[in-house]
């Protein structure tokens, strides 16, 4: 693709064209300097498609780690994942984007975050995550809706679509598509 964020500006785009589902992670990263395994890998996949170098990744992953830990244990335990993700040790095939359809249908074993927010979390936490995007009480109740039918990036879209102050919902089947979406509004 053509969209390339480097490390440098990335903060300018979480707030906004980030889906909730990388947005919450990255939030909790920057929170607790720490995540599980499966949430570094949904993140950390995401960083890269957007555009992110191996380099510039190992940099976001050691400045948050190293906040809790030494650099010693950073190296050792948490460079890895990344490196595999780029294709640069192990099989040497770099991961494919995420779809939503992928994080949807993850699963998750105890204390695990990640997945699709749409999916996990439940109404009360929703309803409040969506009142601090300043969603109208209209459209958490459309948002709302679309989840009990059990229509998660149906659900996604009218969050990106009240987000965006569009008239119409975007098609999105990935976090790199609510991204794109996010960038073409707002550029
Ligand atoms: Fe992320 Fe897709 Fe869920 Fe949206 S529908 S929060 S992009 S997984």
């Amino acid at each position: 693709s053509a969209i390339k964020v480097t490390l440098s500006d990335l903060e300018k785009y979480t707030n906004k064209s980030f889906p909730l589902c990388m947005k919450f992670l990255y939030d909790t990263l920057k929170e607790n300097h720490h995540l599980k395994y499966g949430s570094r890998i949904q993140l950390g996949n995401f960083f890269k498609t957007i555009g992110l170098t191996l380099e510039e990744s190992l940099e976001l992953w050691k400045t948050e780690f190293t906040r809790k830990i030494t650099e010693t244990t950073f190296e050792k335990k948490y460079t890895y994942f990344l490196k595999h993700m780029y294709g640069t040790v192990g099989s040497k095939r770099p991961y494919q984007p995420a779809t939503c359809y992928n994080i949807i249908n993850v699963v998750l074993s105890a204390e695990e975050t990640h997945g699709c927010p749409f999916k996990t979390w439940d109404s009360l936490h929703m309803t409040r995550k969506l009142q601090q995007c300043r969603i109208p009480s209209c459209g958490i109740d459309d948002i709302e809706d679309v989840i009990n039918n059990m229509q998660y990036e149906k659900a996604c879209a009218k969050h990106f679509q009240f987000i965006h102050k569009q008239t119409n919902p975007p098609e999105i089947n990935s976090p790199f598509d609510y991204f794109k979406e996010s960038l073409m509004v707002l550029k």
